[in-house]
C-alpha cells in the first residue's frame, strides 16, 4: 500500500508519501515547509497567517513529496490528513486540499489525529510493539499514553496547566532568543549553569503522574527580572544560566513522572515493556538522555524517533492512516475539521467543515 500524508494543524505545512510491503513501513518522501519567520514579528503563531500560508504552499509540498517518492497520485491507495486537534483554519486548509484530491481521483480519504500520528511514530522508525507506555510531549500536550492498539489510548496522567514545548517558547520569548523555542534554549543551556538559578518543580511531591509546568514559566520571568535589575541588562551568562536552570527542571519533572507512570504501566506486567517519548519536546536531548537512564534502570526497551519525526511531520500522518486503510476504513467527502479532539475520548466537538 502506498499514502499520501497532509499535516497542518500547526504552522508545518507537510507532506510525505509512506510505502508499507512485506518488509514494514518505509518512508518515501517527507518534504516540511515551517513558517517560524511568517510569525516571528509576532511573538507567537498567528491562526490567520497560518491558514493563509497553508492554503498556498500544501499543493506544492505534496507536489515535491510526489517528486521526491518518484510517484504520482495514480500509484497512491489512499490520502491521509490531519482533521485535528489544531488551529482550525490550517486544519482546514489540509482537510480541503485532501477532499479535492479524493474527489479527482476516487483514492480513499482519511481523517487522522495529529495526535495519534505523534503516538504511533515509534511504531515506524523502531517497530515498537503494543501495548507500550508513552509520553507524548508537545507544543499543546503533555500527557502519558497507554497506547493499545492504533485506536486505544488510555490516559494515565499529565499536565493540568500548559506543555512543556509551550513553556520553551515562552522561555524564548522571555531571553530573547527565536522561534521555536526548544532548539534555542537547548543549544543556550549547553552554555549555562543549570545549578545557580533554582526554579521551581510544581506538582514534583504529588502522588501520581499529573504535572505542571505554568508555576516554572512565571518564575522564570521573575527570575530573569531579578537578574536583569542586578545587572543592569540580561548579560549573555545569566541567559545561559536561566535557559539551563530552565531546562532542567522539565527535565527532572518529565523523568520524576515518568519513574511514576513506568510504575503502573509494569503493573500490568508486559510481555516486553517499551516506553516511548515523541512530539516536538521529544527532540530535546537532555529530555531524551534522561528518559533512556530511567529505561534503562528499569529494564523498559526506550525509543525516540529521530528528531525530524518528533516535530510535526507528514509521514506520522501517512503512518496512522495507514491502519485505517489496511482495515478498509475511510472517510466521506463530509470529513470535518475538529479544533479539539482528544486521544483517550470518542467523543469530541466538531465543526462544520464548510461543505
Ligand atoms: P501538538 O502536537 O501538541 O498539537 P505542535 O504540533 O504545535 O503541538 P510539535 O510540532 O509536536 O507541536 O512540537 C513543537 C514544540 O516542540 C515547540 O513548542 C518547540 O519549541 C518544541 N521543541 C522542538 N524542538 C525542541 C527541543 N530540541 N527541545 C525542546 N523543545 C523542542
Ligand atoms: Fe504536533
Amino acid at each position: 500500500l502506498t499514502i499520501l500524508g497532509i499535516e497542518s494543524s500547526c504552522d508545518d505545512s507537510a507532506a510525505a508519501v509512506l510505502r508499507e510491503d512485506g518488509a514494514g513501513a518505509r518512508v518515501l518522501s517527507s518534504v516540511v515547509r515551517g513558517q517560524a519567520e511568517l510569525h516571528e514579528a509576532f511573538g507567537g503563531v498567528v491562526p490567520e497567517i497560518a491558514a493563509r500560508a497553508h492554503a498556498e504552499v500544501l499543493d506544492h509540498c505534496v507536489e515535491a513529496a510526489l517528486s521526491e517518492a518518484g510517484l504520482g497520485l495514480a500509484d497512491l491507495d489512499g490520502i491521509a490528513v490531519t482533521a485535528g486537534p489544531g488551529l482550525i483554519g490550517g486544519v482546514l486548509s489540509g482537510v480541503m486540499l485532501a477532499k479535492g484530491l479524493s474527489a479527482a481521483t476516487g483514492l480513499p480519504l482519511i481523517g487522522v489525529n495529529h495526535l495519534a500520528g505523534h503516538a504511533l511514530t515509534p511504531r515506524l522508525t523502531d517497530g515498537l510493539e503494543f501495548p507500550y507506555l508513552l509520553l507524548l510531549v508537545s507544543g499543546g500536550h503533555c500527557q502519558f499514553l497507554m497506547v493499545e492498539d492504533e485506536a486505544t489510548f488510555r490516559r494515565l496522567g499529565g499536565t493540568i496547566d500548559d506543555a512543556p514545548g509551550e513553556a520553551f517558547d515562552k522561555t524564548a520569548r522571555l531571553l530573547g532568543l527565536p522561534q521555536p523555542g526548544g532548539p534555542a534554549v537547548e543549544a543556550e543551556a549547553r552554555e549555562g549553569d543549570a545549578g545557580r538559578i533554582r526554579l521551581p518543580r510544581p506538582l514534583l511531591d504529588r502522588p501520581g503522574c499529573d504535572m505542571s509546568f505554568s508555576g516554572l514559566k512565571t518564575a522564570l520571568l521573575r527570575a530573569r527580572d531579578a537578574e536583569m535589575a542586578e545587572a543592569g541588562g540580561l548579560t549573555r551568562a545569566a541567559r545561559a544560566d536561566l535557559a539551563a536552570g530552565f531546562q532542567q527542571a522539565v527535565v527532572e519533572i518529565l523523568t520524576e513522572k515518568t519513574r511514576r507512570a513506568l510504575a503502573l504501566y509494569l503493573e500490568a506486567a508486559p510481555e516486553r515493556p517499551a516506553f516511548a517519548v515523541a512530539g516536538g519536546v521529544a527532540a530535546n536531548g537532555p529530555i531524551r538522555a534522561a528518559l533512556q537512564g530511567l529505561c534503562a534502570e528499569a529494564g523498559v526497551a526506550f525509543s525516540a524517533p529521530p528528531l525530524a519525526l518528533c516535530t510535526d511531520n507528514a509521514a506520522m500522518i501517512a503512518f496512522a492512516g495507514l491502519a485505517r486503510l489496511r482495515a478498509g476504513e475511510a472517510d466521506g467527502l463530509d470529513l470535518s475539521a475538529r479544533p479539539r479532539w482528544p486521544l483517550d475520548a470518542a467523543a469530541a466537538p466538531m465543526i462544520g467543515s464548510g461543505r
